[in-house]
């Protein structure tokens, strides 16, 4: 059902396009909002800023996470309040803490001395939160987000009492378990983790109210996910066990926010066979928009049409003249595969337009907004 409007709308937009269904998000937000208990959401603006989908979910109500002057920038234009946004790039540009100071925002995360003494000397007087390491994670995450982030437990403490020392406010502990997390488990452990730093910081005098448990919520792709309840049960039970349960809890979605609202449709533009290899090149590869592939994301694919077909071994690849713009050196698709076939990427929402470029002149994929998924389909099922 998908497949047919998805085909009608590529004939319409032309490809590469990507279609998004705002409903789902609202859904998205709705079910982290019921599920965790005392949370505000920050959204991950980096997963997507289409204008669209910042606007739905500032009438929402939602917070946002962001990383630069252009997304704060962006935000303010649309009329989000600068209290509605937390700066939380442990990386700032000097100038861009100004800017964010200067618009009224006062929430910040860092993992170092000098990170806080930029915020302390352009950010007086600011909360800020000290973003903790996730190590032994990685094996859990499609995306991991440990060694170039976050500190350990020990140095997190050294922080917070620095903070308090240049004036600036110690509000709480983040973390981030690593994008596309398969384990519930691990956002335990990093709330444990959290505890310690809370409890060192009450011995110096320091209330902390605020703990951030960052991204990290996984969306279907080719490996079955534990359901997103299941994780906002554990983050409940382990702010309460841990932490106490007046805890400000932030969560920072970007991927389980928008990644199952979006499909990508790409069209075959060639294909070939060198050796035993077959090879499908398409209108959109890693350049524009399908960069996620050259990690561990592996999206679900099917050919318009041919998806009863049987299948065989194929490489993906994009249409750009650089050889890392392969997505898949093994990857299933239907025999017949050829050039005019339209291949759709599901649940493609989250960093993938982000990521586009136009190298090579290619133009990446545009950004359509259509009711896509749930009631449209279930009506067809009836
Ligand atoms: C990217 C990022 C997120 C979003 O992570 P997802 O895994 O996409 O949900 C949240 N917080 C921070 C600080 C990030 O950098």
């Amino acid at each position: 059902m998908i497949n047919k409007k998805l085909k009608k709308l590529a004939k319409n937009f032309g490809t590469p396009v990507l279609v998004m269904d705002l409903d789902v998000i609202k859904e998205n937000y709705e079910k982290l909002v019921k599920n965790v208990k005392n949370s505000r959401i920050y959204y991950a603006v980096k997963a997507n800023s289409h204008v669209e989908i910042l606007k739905l979910l500032r009438d929402l109500g939602s917070y946002f996470d962001v990383a630069s002057k252009p997304e704060i920038e962006k935000l303010l234009s649309l009329g989000v309040e600068p209290h509605r946004m937390s700066f939380g790039n442990t990386i700032k540009k000097a100038s861009d803490i100004v800017f964010a100071y200067e618009n009224g925002i006062r929430m910040f995360a860092v993992d170092s001395e000098m990170e806080l003494e930029k915020i302390a000397s352009n950010a007086p007087s600011s909360d800020i939160y000290v973003r903790i390491s996730t190590n032994g994670m990685e094996d859990d995450a499609d995306w991991p987000l440990t060694r170039k982030f976050g500190t350990s437990v020990d140095h997190a403490i050294k922080l917070v009492k620095y903070a308090s020392k240049l004036g600036l406010n110690p509000i709480g502990v983040s973390f981030h378990v690593g994008s596309q997390n398969y384990r519930p488990d691990n956002w335990q452990v990093a709330i444990r983790e959290v505890s310690v730093i809370f409890e060192e910081a009450k011995r110096m005098g320091i209330d902390m109210y605020m703990v951030n448990t960052g991204g990290g919520m996984p969306v279907k792709y080719s490996k079955e996910i534990p359901q997103i309840e299941e994780i906002c049960d554990v983050i409940n039970k382990s702010i309460v066990e841990y932490i106490g349960e007046d805890t400000l809890v932030v969560l920072e979605p970007g991927r389980s926010m928008v990644g199952n609202a979006g499909a990508m449709v790409t069209s075959v533009i060639l294909r070939s066979k060198k050796g035993d290899e077959n090879w499908v090149y398409t209108d959109a590869g890693v350049f524009h928009g399908l960069t996620e592939t050259i990690q561990n994301i592996k999206y679900e694919v099917e050919v318009i049409g041919k998806e009863r077909e049987s299948k065989c071994s194929f490489v993906l690849a994009g249409p750009t003249c650089d050889s890392v713009d392969v997505m898949y050196y093994d990857i299933e698709l239907p025999e017949s595969t050829t050039m005019d076939d339209l291949l759709v990427l599901y649940n493609t929402g989250a960093y993938t337009t982000e990521y586009s470029t136009n190298f090579n002149g290619i133009q990446s994929p545009k950004i359509i907004f259509e009711k896509l998924f749930v009631k449209e389909e279930m009506v067809e099922e009836v």
